[in-house]
This record gives C-alpha cells, sequence and structure tokens, in this order.
C-alpha cells in the first residue's frame, strides 16, 4: 500500500468535532492493522467563525519512514478521498485562509472519491460540482447536514455512517472489521457500529467523467506576493462609510474586495418584498452588514457578504416575511429585489415554491432550530 490520505471539509464551529472524530478514528483503524497514520487539522489556529469551510486530514502509511516521507514534503495538493460533510459547500469553498473559490473536487485524485452527505440526487449534486479534466467517483450517503457547536457534538451518527461507506469506497485504507474496534476503543455504542455496518452495505459509487459538473470558472484574484504583501496586512480591511448611491439610489455599504461569503452559508434569506413593513430590523440586527437599501426603502440581502446565520430571520417581525432557504437551491448569488422589480409575479411564484419547500424540510441549526437529536438518530438509522 502507499500512502494514503484523506480530507474532511467541514463548517468551521458546527463541525468540528464531527470533523475530529473522522480522521482520528482513520488513524486509531489504521493502528489496529500495523499501520501508522497521523490526523491534524488545517486553521486549527484562526479564527474558525461559523460556517466558514475548514479541513481536517488522515494520512495512513505502512511504515512511520514512509508517513514522514510523504509528511515531509506533503502539501495537500491531492487525497485519496474528499469527505464533503454539508452538501451545500459542493458549489466551492472559501475558506478562512484561502483566497478565492476552491472546487470541492479541486484536491480528489484522479479516479479517488469524493463522499458526500446528502439528500440530493448525484445528478443535483454534479451539477454544482466544478468540471475537472480527470475523472473521480461520487459516493452519497442520504443525510441532512449534522451541524452542532464549538462544544458540543450531535450524536446522530454521522461520523459512524461515513466511517462505514470510507471503508467500502477505499479498502486500501483500512478494514471494516479494523474501523469497528476502533470505534468500540473510543467507547461508540454497538448501536453506531451497526450504523457503520449499514453504511458499508450500501456505500455505491457512481463515476463523474471529464467535463461532467458546473463550467463556472471559480472566482480568484492575484495575490499580492511576499514583497508587495503590507505589513500585519492579510485582508485589506473595508473602507469606513460605505459606498453610498444617492438619495434615490438607496445605499450599499463598502465590503472586503477580496473575502467574499458565497460559500460561507449552508442557507440565505429569501425576502417576500410585498409584505415587508420597512420596519428595519433586519438591516439593524445583521451581523455582517448585508442588507442593501433599496430605492423604494426595502432591504436586500446581498450574497457577497451573508454568512447564513438566520438573524434576520429571527427578527423580522412579519410572518414569512424572511425565510431561510438551503443554500442548494440556488445557483447564483443575484438580487433578489432586482428580480422581484422586474417581474413581481415571476418572483413571487419562484419565492412561494422555495419557501414552502423549506418549510417541509429538516432546519439543522440557526435560531428556530428545536433540538432533533432525538429523533435524527432513528431516522438515520432508517436512511
Ligand atoms: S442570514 Fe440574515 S442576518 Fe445572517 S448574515 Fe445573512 S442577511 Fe445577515
Ligand atoms: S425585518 Fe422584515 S419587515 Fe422589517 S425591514 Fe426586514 S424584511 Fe422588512
Amino acid at each position: 500500500m502507499s500512502t494514503i490520505a484523506v480530507e474532511v471539509v467541514y463548517r468551521g464551529i458546527f463541525q468540528k468535532t464531527l470533523a475530529r472524530n473522522i480522521v482520528r478514528s482513520i488513524v486509531f483503524a489504521a493502528r489496529k492493522e500495523g499501520k501508522i497514520g497521523t490526523a491534524f487539522g488545517r486553521y486549527g489556529d484562526s479564527p474558525e467563525r461559523n460556517g466558514i469551510p475548514a479541513k481536517q486530514f488522515a494520512i495512513v502509511a505502512d511504515t512511520a519512514e514512509e508517513l514522514e516521507e510523504n509528511l515531509a514534503v506533503y502539501e495537500a495538493h491531492n487525497v485519496d478521498v474528499t469527505i464533503n460533510v454539508d452538501d451545500t459547500m459542493s458549489k466551492g469553498i472559501e475558506s478562512w485562509a484561502w483566497y478565492g473559490l476552491q472546487p470541492i473536487n479541486q484536491l480528489t485524485k484522479p479516479n479517488g472519491t469524493l463522499i458526500v452527505t446528502s439528500r440530493q440526487t448525484a445528478d443535483d449534486l454534479i451539477e454544482d460540482m466544478h468540471q475537472r479534466d480527470e475523472p473521480y467517483n461520487l459516493s452519497i450517503i442520504p443525510s441532512v447536514p449534522s451541524f452542532s457547536g464549538l462544544w458540543v457534538y450531535k450524536d446522530d451518527h454521522t461520523d459512524a455512517r461515513i466511517l462505514g461507506t470510507l471503508c467500502k469506497v477505499c479498502p486500501d485504507l483500512v478494514s471494516l472489521a479494523s474501523m469497528l474496534e476502533a470505534m468500540k476503543d473510543q467507547g461508540w455504542s454497538d448501536l453506531k457500529a451497526s450504523s457503520a455496518e449499514k453504511a458499508f452495505e450500501r456505500g455505491t459509487q457512481r463515476p463523474v467523467e471529464p467535463g461532467e459538473g458546473s463550467a463556472e470558472t471559480p472566482f480568484s484574484f492575484d495575490l499580492p506576493g511576499w514583497k508587495t504583501m503590507e505589513e500585519g496586512l492579510v485582508i485589506r480591511s473595508v473602507p469606513q462609510g460605505g459606498g453610498f448611491r444617492g438619495g434615490e439610489e438607496g445605499f450599499q455599504p463598502a465590503r472586503s474586495d477580496v473575502f467574499k461569503k458565497y460559500s460561507t452559508r449552508s442557507m440565505r434569506p429569501v425576502i417576500n418584498f410585498d409584505t415587508c413593513t420597512k420596519c428595519t430590523l433586519c438591516w439593524l440586527q445583521c451581523p455582517d452588514t448585508v442588507f442593501d437599501v433599496t430605492p423604494d426603502g426595502l432591504y436586500d440581502a446581498n450574497m457577497e457578504a451573508c454568512c447564513g446565520c438566520a438573524v434576520c430571520e429571527a427578527v423580522c417581525p412579519v410572518p414569512d416575511c424572511i425565510t431561510m432557504v438551503s443554500e442548494a437551491e440556488f445557483n447564483d448569488n443575484n438580487s433578489q429585489w432586482e428580480a422581484w422589480t422586474k417581474d413581481k409575479d415571476g418572483y413571487n411564484k419562484w419565492m412561494t415554491v422555495l419557501v414552502d419547500k423549506a418549510k417541509l424540510e429538516t432546519r439543522t441549526h440557526g435560531f428556530h432550530h428545536v433540538g432533533e437529536y432525538a429523533e435524527q438518530g432513528p431516522q438515520a438509522e432508517e436512511d
């Protein structure tokens, strides 16, 4: 066996413990087979704000020398398996320390596997993921995203199901038997072990051919070289004052030229402009200054800046005026207010479909989240 690398792409804070459980279990299982491995996080020392995409890795080798050799030159340019624990990151990720948009499959080796937890079909997911020149495989674990918090962990078996699937799609890494032993050693329950076994049995892969997927060119910009880097400055601060568009034009605050939050959120607000009373609460309370004031005094959430926290939905006093909708439903970041202004009937029909669908879906986090752990464990078993 040569060295095998696995990356877990997760949302900062919400899924930190989930990601850690996965990479540590891989290394523990590898040790059961006399292999050696290491698990580590990237950006662990940076401010992992809620929702910012981040990564943890597990590297497994036959010998310490082999592992050392690989780690000495190791920059995560390619991995055998990429694990994406929130399908809304399939459109690409902008993590804290990366500039621009990185396709979710960027590091996946040719003929490697991308595992995604999702309720979407393979075709829908592939539509979101950037095209590649090499083939790879897609393996889907039917699931809603497993979100929790910095110090708390939602034991809904997502980690066990991912590890079971991983043993199936990457048999050279570790056997299922070793993985189950490693789970037992960590005190995981028999029920979790059975979730891993079921996931192993059900694990399938769908080949993704070169050229399949989104043809979008990922957002990028010129990075400053070390000679041009300004002292103490990583991201230029947002200028004060904002971009006043004029009394007739409404108001748009200034925003960072380089730090966009397109992939930071897993949900976005959808606004019913017909019922908005212009009370200003969303504009005042949004922690990321997302709302542009429109020329007619309405509030338009600008998707360059929204982190998807759902504060606006919680503070809006008008029922259903702001509804958080899964990012998986959107293929652009265009202004909702402009769409509404151009075609009010069309916008309202589009909005109604999204809002009705959102109400039926299990909300994983945000201010309307009610602790659903008890319900989600058995549900995961059924999936
Ligand atoms: S979800 Fe709402 S409150 Fe939160 S950042 Fe986006 S617009 Fe602002
Ligand atoms: S909080 Fe609701 S009603 Fe108030 S301005 Fe925002 S969208 Fe309109």
